[in-house]
């Protein structure tokens, strides 16, 4: 279950372009757009219509990508998410210049192209109700059946749907529909609503309006307003295609843009739909559509991601025509990939265990050397302080150790990275005869990885001084749902299926003193955790990281188990 496309030279969209441009189509324009309509934040899915829209346009000296707000749902749409998604968009690595466009701002246009359908005899007011249209409906096996008002004139339409606009009547009471074929074998063909009644003030409207456009009548005319060429969306459109056509061709509109489809993203062990985001958020089962498990942009972003990272993944994943579910660890490969080339190594304790070096003096504090990053020699090197009392972690030692156990355990001895070695002599328990402390003596010999004959240490281990260490806060994150695919179950309310180990919260856990002050956003290797970026919650006195992955790669795993 990769659901990756194998790689090809370029995609069927990208072919269907390069052959409009051959063949001269569209005068050697290539004008792309992404039209998310302000319901919600972005995800990641839309992150791959943005890198392809956004990314075919850049790939043309002639090419550009419009920013459009499909904003012609005035219940749902709020100026929040217009902002948030321009940033994500911008923090993707995307520009739209001048070309920011929305819907509503053709409003007036689109109404005029309603009246002119009417004119034409194309369009009629239906004052149905909504329980008498699905009836009248029919059914993917059975025809439709024509409404009584279908064939009033072209007077009486125009006159009532003026009259629409200008307030006379309530919400729900009449609409305009598209007059096209109640026996199309195509659901969409018969008679679509194209114009409803709401009195709702818009976010960017107000109170102007008070019928609204459809999706699938505002979206084509949009298309063309602006010129656009190629109108890519998602495959759930396929069969609305026949009706986008159908607008374009009846109102003859020059230069129609052709609209074609691709598989929308899925992603293993989460949900994509905004619906139930919003619901996650409202709900407070997540801390806001910035909580660092959502797979929104703005949670990815919290959570450390980086925008190389999501663009190169959504080159991974290609397009394709048919719908699959990649597995996320393919994601956190790339995360992971990024981050190991630009992360500096530091080292941090998650659960102190408190040592003690009793041979060594206790006023005494030497600054060593560590490495910054051993992939990019460039990046340097950092001191941090050594001193008589240390912390490591907790799980680095162990009572009674298993057989190869090459960390601490009592009268053993341990590697402490860039440090020496030490040998634990003592073992303090508490009351409860809980490991509270380890007295151990060092090797003033062995710094830095100077091995005295005969030594045969192999275990290396982080730790941090306890004086000069800072104190945090860390934020383990797991997958949002412990099922590959929490739609699976269409009976089963999805929050039910959340999984409880989503967010562990440490706390008391140290780093080393170079971190103190550290920017919010700021991304490290912790050594041996994984990588970890600090979160705007963090404080002056207080740093909180969150988890952004694991060192271990479980997508490298599965490729090689592919290819085995
Ligand atoms: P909803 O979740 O309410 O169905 P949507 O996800 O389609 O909405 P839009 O704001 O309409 O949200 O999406 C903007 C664009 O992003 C559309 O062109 C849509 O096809 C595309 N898109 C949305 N989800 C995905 C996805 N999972 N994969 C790829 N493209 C997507
Ligand atoms: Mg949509």
């Amino acid at each position: 279950m990769s659901g990756v496309e194998s790689t090809r030279p370029v995609d069927f969209i990208r072919a269907i372009i390069a052959e409009d441009l051959r063949t001269n189509k569209h005068g050697g324009r290539v004008v792309t757009r992404f039209p998310p309509e302000p319901n919600g934040y972005l995800h990641i899915g839309h992150a791959k219509s943005i890198c392809l829209n956004f990314g075919i346009a850049r790939e043309h000296s002639q090419g550009r990508c419009h920013l459009r707000f499909d904003d012609t749902n005035p219940t749902k749409e709020e100026v929040e998410y217009v902002e948030s998604i321009m940033a994500d968009v911008r923090w993707l690595g995307f520009e739209w210049g001048e070309h920011l466009y929305y819907a509503s701002d053709y409003y007036e246009r689109l109404y005029e192209c309603a009246v002119e359908l009417i004119r034409r005899g194309r369009a009629f007011v239906c004052d149905l109700t909504q329980d008498q249209m699905r009836e009248y409906r029919g059914t993917l096996t059975e025809p439709g059946r024509e409404s009584p008002y279908r064939n009033r004139s072209v007077e009486e339409n125009l006159d009532l749907f003026q009259r629409m606009r200008s307030g006379e009547f309530p919400d729900g009471a009449r609409v305009l529909r598209a007059r096209i074929d109640m026996t199309s074998p195509n659901l969409n063909l018969r008679d679509p609503v194209i114009y409803r009644i709401l009195h709702q003030a818009h976010h960017r409207t107000g109170d102007k309006w008070c019928i609204y456009p459809m999706y699938d009548f505002a979206h084509p005319l949009s298309d063309a307003f602006e010129g656009i060429t190629h109108s890519i969306c998602t495959l759930e459109f396929e069969d609305h295609r026949p009706l986008y056509d159908w607008f374009l061709d009846v109102l003859k509109l020059p230069n129609p843009p052709q609209q074609i489809e691709f598989a929308r993203l899925n992603l293993t062990h989460t949900v994509m739909s905004k619906r139930k985001l919003l619901q996650l958020v409202q709900q407070g089962l997540v801390s806001g559509w910035d909580d660092p498990r959502m797979p929104t942009l703005s949670g990815l972003r919290r959570r450390g991601y980086t925008p190389e990272a999501i663009r190169s993944f959504c080159d991974r994943i290609g397009v394709a025509k048919r719908d699959s579910m990649v597995d996320v660890s393919l994601l956190e490969h790339y995360i992971r990939e990024d981050l190991n080339r630009q992360a500096p190594r530091v080292m941090a304790v998650l659960r102190p265990l408190k040592v003690v070096i009793e041979n060594f003096p206790e006023n005494r504090v030497e600054e060593l050397e560590a490495v910054n990053n051993p992939e990019d020699v460039a990046m340097g090197t950092r001191k941090v302080p050594f001193s008589r009392v240390l912390y490591i972690e907790e799980d680095d030692f162990r009572e009674s150790p298993p057989k190869k156990w090459h960390r601490l355990s009592e009268g053993a001895e341990v590697r402490l990275r860039y440090a020496y070695i030490i040998r634990c002599d003592q073992v303090i328990r508490d009351g409860s005869g809980r490991v509270v402390e380890l007295r151990c003596t060092y090797d003033p010999a062995t710094l830095g990885g100077a091995q005295p004959e005969g030594r045969r240490v192999k275990g290396v281990i982080h730790w941090v001084s306890a004086a000069h260490s800072v104190e945090s806060e860390v934020r383990l994150y797991n997958h949002l749902f412990l099922m590959e695919d929490p739609g699976e179950d269409r009976e089963a309310d999805f929050t039910e299926l959340l999984n409880p180990d989503s967010l562990v919260t440490l706390t008391g856990c140290r780093a080393e003193p170079g971190l103190a002050g550290a920017a919010p956003g700021s991304r490290y290797q912790f050594e041996r955790q994984g990588y970890f970026c600090v979160d705007p919650d963090s404080t002056g006195g207080k740093l909180v990281f969150n988890r952004v992955m694991t060192l271990r790669d479980s997508w490298a795993k599965i490729e090689k188990a592919q290819q085995a």
